[in-house]
């Protein structure tokens, strides 16, 4: 195992934690104010987006571009007014003493400045066979997944956004697309939900929870339940893709920023945290909007007020 005194040390005047929209749009403005950013890609390079097959509403892309597409795009973008952008993922941080310091497995940075854009990861369903399931027939990804159910019947978990527009693309290669909801209302869209009543390998189940995931080497059949009359049924099917939200990933700074409830960062119209030099940007931070370019605004105006924040520094330390 190394220890910390093994460690490489790298210094920097400002790091970022993560590379989706939020995190290679802070690079791309720090870059530009000659900041010299290190941006740390995390485990999911370009972040959540990049596993999107088709983002239709950022602008700039009428006829829509690929997640996977952009995220690279917005990595190139960067890159070329100087950000480094390296494949490492923090496991540990120190806000409370100067410089801050992030480490990961091989190395120690140290930093005047932070920018975390670490985002969010799929919420589970927290059932029996989930677990022992994952990438066996249950999936948090169609983008990823969905060439593995050609010609299957799946069903996909949730009413929101994401439900419905993973479900439409689903389509493109199972024989049927089951919408289990635990209410009688999406909460998704007006297009997406046209474009889903519309569809017709698409079909709802409505009122409904999945309490359990059965199968033997791969799911076969899922355990339903009626929200409002109990009743239970075990329902057949190849595949289970799970879409009932986010949970931020902010468990690395617990108790060193302050958070909501929910373990989102709080900042203010700044994106200043709770910490001087410390910014949030991105769905950590935000749990409205969660678009594109809503984390791609927010990534900007981290780096915006980054860069006041270590011109002040300098001046200081200049008397
Ligand atoms: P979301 O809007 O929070 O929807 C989550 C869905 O999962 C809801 O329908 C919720 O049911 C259901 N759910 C939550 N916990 C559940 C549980 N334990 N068991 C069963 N069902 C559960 O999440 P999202 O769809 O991922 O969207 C997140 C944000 O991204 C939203 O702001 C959305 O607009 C945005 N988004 C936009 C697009 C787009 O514009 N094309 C695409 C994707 C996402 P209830 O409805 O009963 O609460």
């Amino acid at each position: 195992m190394t220890t910390n005194t093994e460690k490489e040390i790298v210094k920097r005047n400002l790091i970022i934690l993560g590379s989706g929209p939020a995190g290679l749009s802070a690079a791309l403005y720090a870059a530009r104010a000659h900041l010299d950013p290190l941006v740390l890609t995390g485990m999911v390079l370009h972040g959540q987006a990049s596993t999107t097959d088709t983002i239709e509403n950022y602008p700039g892309f009428p006829e829509g571009v690929r997640g996977a597409e952009l995220g690279q795009l917005f990595q190139t973008q960067a890159e070329r007014f100087g950000a480094e952008i390296e494949m490492d993922h923090a496991i540990s941080v120190d806000l409370k003493q100067r410089p801050l310091t992030i480490e990961s497995y091989g190395k120690k940075y140290e930093t005047d400045s932070l920018i975390i854009s670490t985002g969010a990861d799929p919420r589970k369903l927290g059932i029996p066979g989930e677990k022992e399931f994952t990438g066996k027939g249950v999936s948090y990804c169609g983008t990823c997944d969905g060439w593995f159910f050609k010609d299957k019947d799946i069903i996909v978990v949730g009413g929101g956004d994401s439900a419905l527009e993973e479900g439409l693309f689903l389509t493109r290669f199972a024989n049927s697309v089951t919408v289990v909801h635990r209410r009688d209302e999406l909460r998704a869209g007006a297009i997406l939900r046209k474009r889903a009543f519309e569809h017709p390998k698409i079909n709802f189940i409505w009122d409904t929870v999945v309490t359990e995931i059965l199968g033997e080497e791969t799911v076969n059949a899922v355990k339903l339940e009626n929200t409002k009359t109990g009743e239970t049924q075990l329902h057949e099917t190849d595949g289970i893709f799970i879409f009932i939200g986010h949970l931020p990933n902010s468990g690395l700074f617990e108790g060193q920023l302050d958070m909501d409830g929910k373990g989102y960062i709080i900042t203010n119209k700044y994106m200043e945290t709770s910490v001087p030099g410390v910014f949030a940007a991105g769905e950590i931070a935000d749990p409205h909007f969660r678009q594109v370019i809503t984390s791609a605004g927010m990534g900007a105006a981290a780096a915006i007020r980054a860069t006041h924040y270590l011109e002040n520094l300098e001046a200081e330390r200049a008397e």
